[in-house]
């Protein structure tokens, strides 16, 4: 089967500025001198993904929200709707990251919801799992991922553009990550629930691993078999870094 290009995708979560447009400015001019294997983009906040678009526009940079209401429109005080994000210049979203889930009490019923309202709004999700460090220690880890991903991939997904992105809890920010051999598990383990859930079509449909993917990690993280991309927090923000990343692909 043909593999799909890589996806490294950048989590900026609640960092940045418009200087730091700078930096983005930066990445385009490197991808522009020389072709990369994968498809890359950049999740800053939202106040920032109008600049970033444009200061992106023309170049292979797409550019995602970090969250998106389950709402169409309405009296949601402070959310964002997944249209206003396509509006503003997004293609895509991170749903269900687990500052979300464990920040803002979402469940997976919730996170389904995003999901769907973001495929409608015609953007990709990209939907996060991951267990936490007690349900690894007690050896939940497989099945907890597999929960997940049978609860938060919507049906309305099947035949739409997404991703999934495997995320261990207690590798985010930390430095710490998986064994190669535990992230290979992991995301077998997502693929066959995918399928389970949604059908074969999604065979090509990337799973990202996450959590302290840096320089010198990067290679043979995206080596592992079904590792489909990385989704990237800290090292992101630095355009020499994010490149490292993208090029280790
Ligand atoms: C993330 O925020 O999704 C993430 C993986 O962060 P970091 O790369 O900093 O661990």
């Amino acid at each position: 089967m043909m593999q799909a290009p890589k996806l490294i995708a950048g989590n900026w979560k609640m960092n940045g500025l418009a200087a730091d447009l700078a930096e983005v400015s930066l990445l385009v001019d490197s991808l522009s001198k020389a072709a990369v294997n994968c498809r890359v983009a950049l999740c800053p906040p939202s106040t920032l993904i109008a600049r970033m678009a444009e200061t992106a526009d023309g170049s292979i940079v797409e550019i995602g929200g970090q969250d998106c209401s389950a709402e169409a429109k309405g009296a949601f005080t402070g959310d964002t709707s997944a249209a206003m994000l396509a509006d503003a210049g997004a293609t895509l979203v991170i749903v269900g990251h687990s500052e979300r889930r464990q920040g803002h009490g979402e469940d997976d019923a919730t996170v389904a919801a995003k999901a769907e309202a973001a495929s409608k709004a015609g953007l990709a999700p990209i939907v996060c799992v991951g267990e936490t460090l007690q349900q690894r220690e007690t050896g939940q880890a497989v099945e907890v991922v597999r929960r997940q991903v049978m609860q938060s991939l919507p049906l309305a997904l099947s035949g739409q553009s997404f991703a999934v992105a495997y995320e261990p809890v207690w590798a985010i920010g930390t430095g710490l990550t998986p064994t190669l051999a535990q992230i290979e598990e992991v995301h077998r383990a997502v693929r066959r629930a995918m399928i389970e859930r949604l059908g074969l079509g999604v065979a090509v449909v990337p799973i990202l691993y996450g959590g302290s993917v840096k320089p010198d990690n990067a290679a043979e993280i995206l080596a592992v078999p079904e590792v489909g991309g990385a989704l990237v927090g800290g090292a992101s923000l630095k355009a020499a870094d994010f490149l490292a990343i993208i090029r280790a692909a």
